[in-house]
């Protein structure tokens, strides 16, 4: 089982930050008491505390306990002070483990997530030399709720729906941050009513593990459902109850909002008060999700950001991040993703292998062996778009989207379908390249974090000039 530390900052003769009759140490208790209520409440896990009361424990003390425990993850909770408002969050400034800071992204959203609806302001994830982040031998994180001598800050502070808001926040980020395991749930019982149940499926598997992703995702969304196995025709379906309903308008309204969540291929199972449940069509298994990056989906980078990258290695390469974004949109390829690809496959718009620069070919279509220099485009507009259309050949079996006509001279060899993922071009797209997939995602990993640098730049200005303008 997963092990978190909690360590409520300050405490006993150390009061922190201290204003007007407030001090810091009780805030960071509350907070701190509140995320192991809602961490014990709903997930999976072992929660410890540095201090559980108003207690002085050393820093020192602190860090060598949840060394000596063994703890899989440490977070400090505290208050700022001293002229500022908002919320921040820090890991240790020197060697840190790549998870580190992944984590601190995820549980850091989270937060802000919540804070945003209460208009507090985001002053960004931040590194620091802090003690209890340099001496703790696992992932460490610090987090500095508000500021106590900000009369903003305060009133939220003491405001318990909001702590309890932040704590919550708090308790949802780590559990995602480190997959804490969901505690079951107590299944509900279903009433019991009269005549025919109209019941919601909302996916029904051939395995129980797929059913079991399925009824975390609901839960995920706030919808309670229970799995339970039905025999039809000698196999066996794993089928996720989300709803049962004596009247069928109700059942029929929960289908139309879990198709609105996305949930395809739910449907409803009617059960006499006699004869045994039947689904109204053949019962046919749910398409097994698919696991990992998928080729389909959305750009979350931006093309400045993109092109900056490709050009810290290469100044003189084109600027094409714009055309892959609109065009992957266009056929809900990840065109960032795409564009990595492209940086791989050209060198950095380099070109140092078989393609040359005017033939406009990104991707390396119909090159297949080192004589043979592949495919060429007009434009580089359609470059791209040949690129992003083999993508869609690989990724999906549907028809071009309307009106889009078909450049990519390859596209009726593609398997249609055959690789949803990025690492299922493995031995396809590259051949044997076996690793050909994951090289890709590093490049698109990479440029990610160029863009949170930027977004951390950006933040820090806003903050530069909010205190300019404070002061
Ligand atoms: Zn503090």
């Amino acid at each position: 089982m997963v092990t978190v530390v909690l360590d409520p900052g300050h405490g006993g003769s150390d009061s922190g930050a201290v204003y007007k009759q407030y001090r810091e140490k009780d805030f960071n208790l509350k907070v701190a008491l509140m995320v192991r209520e809602f961490l014990l409440e709903s997930y999976v896990v072992k929660v410890l505390m540095t201090r559980a009361k108003d207690e002085t424990v050393s820093l020192k003390e602190r860090t060598d306990f949840a060394n000596k425990k063994n703890a899989d993850y440490f977070f400090s909770i505290h208050h700022n002070a001293a002229g500022g408002s908002g919320f921040e969050s820090f890991i240790y400034n020197g060697n840190i483990n790549n998870s580190t800071k992944v984590i601190q992204g995820i549980i850091h959203k989270e937060i802000v997530f919540t804070m945003d609806k209460y208009n507090v302001f985001n002053r960004g994830q931040k590194r620091a030399n802090f003690y209890v982040l340099r001496n703790t031998r696992m992932n460490a994180m610090l987090i500095e709720v508000l500021f106590i001598d900000n009369e903003k800050d305060l009133k939220l502070m003491l405001n318990d729906k909001f702590l309890r808001d932040v704590a919550m926040a708090t308790a949802t980020g780590i559990a995602k941050a480190l997959n804490l395991p969901r505690k079951e749930k107590p299944k509900p019982k279903p009433e019991p009513v009269p005549g025919t149940i109209y019941k919601v499926i909302a996916g029904s598997f051939k395995e129980e593990e797929n059913a079991k992703d399925r009824a975390e995702m609901l839960a995920s969304k706030k919808i309670d459902s229970y799995i339970y196995p039905v025999k039809i025709n000698g196999t066996t379906f794993y089928r996720v109850q989300a709803g049962a309903y004596s009247e069928r308008k109700n059942a029929e309204e929960q289908v139309e909002m879990l198709v609105k969540l996305g949930i395809s291929g739910a449907f409803i199972v009617i059960e006499g008060p006699s004869e045994p449940e039947k689904p109204e069509k053949p019962e046919e298994p749910t398409p097994e999700p698919i696991k990992g990056f998928t080729i389909q989906g959305e750009s979350v980078l931006t093309a400045d950001t993109m092109n900056q990258f490709v050009r810290n290695v290469n100044p003189k390469a084109p600027a094409l991040a714009q055309l892959y974004l609109n065009i992957g949109k266009l056929y809900g390829i990840r065109g960032d993703t795409a564009f990595a690809q492209a940086i791989h496959e050209t060198n950095y718009f380099k070109f140092t292998g078989t393609v040359k620069p005017e033939q406009n070919n990104y991707a390396g279509i119909g090159t297949t062996g080192p004589s043979v220099p592949g495919a060429s485009f007009k434009t580089p507009r359609e470059g791209v778009l040949a690129h992003i259309q083999h993508l869609y050949a690989y990724a999906t079996k549907a028809k071009l989207p309307d009106g889009q006509v078909l450049v990519d001279p390859r596209f009726n060899l593609v398997a249609r379908g055959s690789a949803p993922t990025w690492v299922m071009l493995n031995g396809k797209w590259a051949v044997p390249g076996t690793t050909y997939g994951q090289m890709i995602l590093s490049i698109y990993e990479k440029m990610i974090n160029l863009e949170v640098e930027n977004v951390n730049k950006l933040l820090d200005d806003l903050e530069k000039t909010k205190q300019q303008l404070d002061e």
